[in-house]
């Protein structure tokens, strides 16, 4: 059972006391930064030649302030009991790094989310939290439209509140078509500001999410309406729409392949010419729906693809897309 988590809220839903989760990480940022400081200038792997940072695109903090009850069922399912009472620690965002730094990963993207109905809420002010005076954590926002009256306003105070370095959006599980004139102010703020936007694509096992939003091509006339925006199609139209989401990424020059959550050896399966969209191609794990994080890293170095697309994928991309310089 993890501390401060009921399983039986009348509610469906696993609270905290307000501010809990909040509460810790700010305790922990009042310490001295171990291991989250960039990583070593000149630091050289292999031959001795300089070498793109590897960067996982895709982490969630394990201290949700509330988990939907099947997201937790699922996750505890998936960890063991025992073992996700371990992982507790590392809603330290010390702790955190250091096991970065142990699965071989230079820099993450941590991720807020605010998807009531479905996967939970970790709020984009305790993501700012985590990440503060952590260079290899990169914060990214989140904006609910259902919940905000203004988007464009919104990711505005966010960004110079807390400084987000880019918005991920969560369709399947806030229920909006991404091409909804809902959406589109928010979109013309993040042009504006030059943010990232990733954008959830294909399934979910998580109850309460609803995949017709989660199909690639809505994303067609976002590419088209924002020629400038950087949209990542995060999982990569998973289980349905592989295909489409590589034909997203060939036509527009600034949609981008996001393969977190999908299993390497299936890479090649899924997206057969995957070396044609090399330089668009992006690296994340699901941390903590996925653990192993240096085993999923050492699959994608073992697939038959050029060593160089391998560095492109794993970091060399993501670094362009964050002004990240090669070490
Ligand atoms: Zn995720």
């Amino acid at each position: 059972m993890v501390p401060g988590m009921t399983l039986n809220c009348p509610q469906g839903w696993n609270r905290r006391s307000p501010g809990f989760a909040l509460h810790r990480v700010h305790a922990a940022a009042g310490r001295r930064p171990g291991g989250c400081g960039p990583p070593a200038p000149g630091t050289k792997r292999g031959k001795g030649r300089m070498t793109t940072p590897v960067i996982d695109f895709h982490v969630h903090p394990i201290d949700y302030e509330s988990y939907g009850q099947a997201t937790l069922e699922w996750i505890r399912d998936l960890q063991g009991e025992a073992n996700w009472e371990r992982m507790q620690k590392y809603a330290d965002p010390d702790a955190f790094c250091s096991l970065l730094a142990e699965n071989g990963v230079d820099y993450a993207v941590v991720l807020a989310e605010l998807s009531p109905a479905a996967s939970g809420t970790c709020s984009n002010e305790y993501v700012a939290a985590f990440c503060a005076g952590r260079e290899k954590l990169i914060p990214f926002c989140t904006v609910n439209p259902h919940l905000v009256p203004d988007g464009r306003t919104e990711l505005r105070r966010l960004v110079q509140t807390h400084g987000f370095r880019g918005l991920k959006l969560y369709p399947t599980y806030n229920h909006f078509y991404p091409n909804a004139p809902l959406l589109y102010p928010l979109y013309a703020a993040a042009e504006e500001l030059g943010l990232p936007v990733m954008l959830h694509t294909g399934s979910s096992v998580f109850r309460g999410s609803r995949l017709k939003y989660g199909d690639p091509l809505f994303l067609d006339d976002v590419a088209v309406d924002f020629p400038r925006l950087r949209i990542l199609l995060v999982h990569g139209g998973r289980g349905v729409w592989y295909d489409r989401a590589f034909l997203l990424t060939r036509l527009h020059e600034n949609v981008y392949l996001e393969i977190a959550g999908l299993p390497p050896p299936k890479l090649l399966t899924y997206f057969p010419e995957l070396d044609r969209v090399a330089d668009k191609v992006i690296f994340g794990s699901d941390w903590p729906g996925l653990l192993d994080v240096a085993g999923n890293i050492k699959r994608i170095r073992a697939l038959p693809l050029a060593e160089e697309v391998k560095e492109k994928i794993l970091g060399g991309n993501a670094a362009r897309l964050l002004g990240i310089e090669e070490k």
